[in-house]
C-alpha cells in the first residue's frame, strides 16, 4: 500500500487489517464504521472480520513462528527490530497521537502521552529480550541440568479501547521480544492505531506474519481468536465478564492466559498525609482518560479527622472540571461510545436516587457537540462502602469518597471489593507505609503518589477478580515464555 511511508497518513479512509505483512480486507467484505466519540460522526471504516479471517491470520503467525526466522533469531536481533519500531513511532508520533485522540475521544495531550508511553514499551522490550536467561541447576552426580526460556509460539492479544496504543505495545513488546509471533485483535471501537503500528512494524524490519492485526467485533473475531487451536497463549485486557468468556474459549485447547480485568482501586488517606500534595493526584487518578482506566483510583478512603478537609478540597476541584472535544484538550474528553456513556450515567442516576450525597459535579463544555458522548465528572461523598457505586467498576469519571477510623479499618475497606489491581497509601509514617502496602491486596501499591497506568518498567496485574498473570517490566517476559528443562546424562 505504501501509505505507511508518508509522514502524514489520511485518517478519513477505509483502513485495512494487516495479515501476513499485507493490508487486507475482511474475506466477507463487511466493514465496521469508525465513529469519533467527540461528535458521534463516522470518519473511517475497518474490516469486520470473522472466523475465516482469524484462521488466515493465525495460520500466517503459525508459519512465521514454525518456519522462522523470528523465533530462531538471536534475541539481540529481535530487540533491534523493536528498537527501530520505537524510532518509527517517535517519527510518526504526532500523527499517531492525533489518530488515537480522534478514534477514542481522549484529549490531545493524553493521545500524546500515550504515544510517549508506547515508545517506551518498544524501547524497553527492544533492550530487554536478550537479558532473560535460564539457570543451571545442581542435580545428581553425572548430570547437568539447565533451563531455557522459550517462546510459547503464537500469542493472541485481545486489546481494549481505552489505551489501544499502549496496551498493544505492552503485549506486542514482551511477546515479540521473547520470539513469539502475534495476532492482535484491537477493540472494534478503537482499531486504527493498531493498524498503523502493524504497518510501522513491517517498516522496522519485523518479518511478515510476525505482527498481525485482525479487526472485528469481539463476539466474532475475538471469540474465534481466543478459541483457535493453533494459538498457544492468550492475553486479554478488558472487562471481567469478557475475560471469563475468553478463558473458557482458551480452556477448550488448554492454553495459558494472562488476564487484566480492571479494578475498583482504593486510595487511603491517613490524617497525617500531605493533603495538599494528595488532592491533585487523587483527582487525576480518576479523571485521566475520563475514568476509563483499569487502574483508576475510584475509591478514596479518608481518616475521619481529615475527611471534611479532603472532601472540601476534592469538591472544589471537581466543580471546575470540564469535559469537551478532544481538540479542545480540556480536563477530559468524551467517553468511548453511547453504550458506555449510558452505562455510566445510569450508575450515577441509581446512586443519586439511592440518596448518596453528590458533593460536586463538573460540567460539559457549552460548545461540545450534542452528538458526542460526554459525561460530567461526579464526586459522591459519605458513600456506604457496600453500595454498588463503591463496589462495581464504573469506568467513567465517578469518584466515591468515604471515611474510616484507624489503620485496621482502612485495610479492611481497601480490600473490601472483588478487585485487587492498584492501591494508593498516603501517610508520612514510614512504618505504616510498609505495613499497609503489604496488607493491601493489589498488584501495585503506590505510597504518597499514584500512577494510574503508569510505569512501563513496573510489573502490573491483579489479585482476585482483577485477573492473573503479570504484564509490564521484566515480569511480562516470563509470562510470554515457558521454561524448558534439559538434563544431560554424562555419567
Ligand atoms: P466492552 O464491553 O466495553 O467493549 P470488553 O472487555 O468486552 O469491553 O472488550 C475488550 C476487548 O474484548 C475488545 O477487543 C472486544 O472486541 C473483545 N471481546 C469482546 N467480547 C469478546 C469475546 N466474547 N471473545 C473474545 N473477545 C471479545
Amino acid at each position: 500500500m505504501g501509505a505507511h511511508l508518508s509522514t502524514t497518513v489520511a485518517q478519513d479512509r477505509a483502513f485495512m487489517q494487516i495479515v501476513d505483512g499485507k493490508p487486507v480486507d475482511s474475506l466477507s467484505g463487511e466493514r465496521i464504521d469508525v465513529v469519533s466519540p467527540s461528535d458521534g460522526k463516522v470518519f473511517a471504516s475497518i474490516p469486520a472480520s470473522g472466523a475465516a479471517d482469524v484462521d488466515r491470520a493465525v495460520k500466517a503467525a503459525r508459519r512465521a513462528f514454525d518456519d522462522g526466522p523470528w523465533s530462531r533469531m538471536p534475541a539481540v536481533e529481535r530487540g533491534r527490530c523493536l528498537t527501530r519500531l520505537f524510532q518509527l513511532i517517535e517519527k510518526h508520533g504526532a500523527e499517531l497521537g492525533a489518530l488515537e485522540s480522534r478514534d477514542t475521544g481522549k484529549p490531545v495531550r493524553q493521545g500524546k502521552a500515550d504515544v510517549v508511553a508506547t515508545m517506551r514499551y518498544y524501547e524497553f522490550y527492544g533492550g530487554a529480550g536478550d537479558k532473560i536467561h535460564g539457570d543451571t541447576i545442581p542435580f545428581l552426580e553425572g548430570y547437568t541440568a539447565l533451563t531455557l526460556r522459550e517462546p510459547h509460539g503464537v500469542v493472541a492479544g485481545i486489546i481494549p479501547w481505552n489505551y489501544p496504543l499502549q496496551i498493544l505495545a505492552r503485549v506486542a513488546g514482551a511477546a515479540l521480544a521473547m520470539g513469539n509471533t502475534l495476532v492482535a485483535k484491537p477493540a472494534e471501537d478503537a482499531s486504527l492505531s493498531a493498524i498503523r503500528i502493524a504497518e510501522l512494524a513491517l517498516e522496522a524490519g519485523i518479518p511478515e506474519g510476525v505482527f498481525n492485526v485482525v479487526t472485528g467485533y469481539g463476539r466474532a473475531a475475538g471469540a474465534a481468536l481466543s478459541g483457535h487451536p493453533l494459538v498457544d497463549y492468550v492475553t486479554f485486557t478488558g472487562s471481567p465478564l469478557t475475560g471469563t468468556a475468553i478463558q473458557q474459549a482458551a480452556a477448550v485447547n488448554n492454553r495459558g492466559v494472562t488476564m487484566e480485568l480492571g479494578g475498583k482501586s482504593p486510595q487511603i488517606v491517613f490524617a497525617d498525609a500531605d493533603i495538599d500534595a494528595a488532592l491533585p493526584v487523587l483527582v487525576n487518578a480518576i479523571i485521566q482518560n475520563g475514568g476509563q482506566t483499569c487502574s483508576a483510583g475510584s475509591r478514596v478512603l479518608v481518616e475521619r479527622p481529615v475527611y471534611d478537609k479532603v472532601a472540601a478540597g476534592l469538591a472544589e476541584r471537581f466543580s471546575k472540571l470540564v469535559a469537551g472535544p478532544h481538540e479542545a484538550d480540556l480536563d477530559l474528553g468524551a467517553l468511548i461510545n453511547s453504550k458506555q456513556r449510558e452505562r455510566v450515567a445510569g450508575m450515577v442516576a441509581v446512586a443519586e436516587e439511592a440518596g448518596i450525597p453528590v458533593l460536586a459535579k463538573g460540567s460539559v463544555a457549552a460548545d461540545a457537540p450534542e452528538s458526542g458522548y460526554y459525561q460530567a465528572p461526579v464526586l459522591f461523598g459519605s458513600v456506604d462502602p457496600e453500595a454498588v457505586i463503591a463496589q462495581d467498576e464504573v469506568f467513567g469519571p465517578v469518584l466515591t469518597l468515604f471515611p474510616f477510623d484507624g489503620e485496621q479499618e482502612a485495610v479492611a475497606l481497601a480490600n473490601g471489593t472483588e478487585f485487587g489491581l492498584v492501591a494508593g497509601v498516603w501517610t508520612k509514617d514510614g512504618a505504616r507505609q510498609h505495613r499497609v502496602a503489604k496488607r493491601v491486596r493489589a498488584g501495585q501499591v503506590f505510597v504518597n503518589g499514584y500512577g494510574a497506568g503508569g510505569g512501563i518498567e513496573l510489573p502490573f496485574g491483579g489479585f482476585k477478580k482483577s485477573g492473573h498473570g503479570r504484564e509490564k517490566g521484566f515480569e511480562a517476559l516470563y509470562d510470554m515464555s515457558a521454561t524448558k528443562t534439559i538434563v544431560f546424562n554424562h555419567g
